[in-house]
């Protein structure tokens, strides 16, 4: 049946939905939505995020246009949609770089390196741990405090780089 769908094909509905959500999670090319997984009984969305390319510059030394070696699979707990659980799933390639001869992992732009939240997740935590105590946050959030205890502590030492070469004074 396909009368339900504005003329959509059930195929050109699905296209829509992975582009809507594509520009819903601020992807932009090569990266894109590839697959949207709703699980309304589970409670959550999942999204199957691909790098749709065959190169990418060397994240070690910066060489254009490097091939990629291979891709690992990871995961990422994202910002809620309505009361849905969304995670970001994405195979990460790793470049093989004929410049410096290493093979690295790109950056995905939605999160740090070695984060399982995405930054937008991370924003949110940081924006809740001055109002309530993370015991809580981890509560609303449905996330392990001492997992968040690991973002803000990330943030609040990064924050902590001096970033002159002037020390903080104690000054009386
Ligand atoms: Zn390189």
């Amino acid at each position: 049946m396909e009368d339900n769908g504005g003329g959509l094909s059930s195929r050109g509905r699905f296209l829509m939905i992975e582009t809507l959500f594509t520009q819903a999670l601020g992807l932009v090319a090569p990266w894109q939505v590839e697959e949207v997984i709703f699980k309304p009984e589970s409670g959550r969305i999942d999204f199957q995020v691909r790098f749709g390319a065959a190169i990418h510059a060397c994240p070690a030394c910066g060489a254009a246009a490097q091939p990629l070696h291979d891709r690992l699979a990871r995961s990422w707990r994202h910002l809620d949609f309505f009361q849905f659980e969304a995670h970001l799933h994405a195979e990460v390639p790793r470049v093989a770089c004929a410049g410096c001869g290493k093979v690295t992992q790109i950056a995905v732009p939605w999160a740090r390196e070695g984060s399982r939240f995405t930054l937008l997740f991370e924003a949110l935590t940081l924006m809740l741990a001055p109002t309530m105590p993370v015991l809580a946050a981890g509560r609303l959030l449905r996330v392990r405090s001492r997992r968040l205890w690991r973002v803000i502590n990330h943030h609040v030492s990064q924050a902590r780089v001096p970033n002159s070469p002037q020390s903080p004074s104690c000054s009386r």
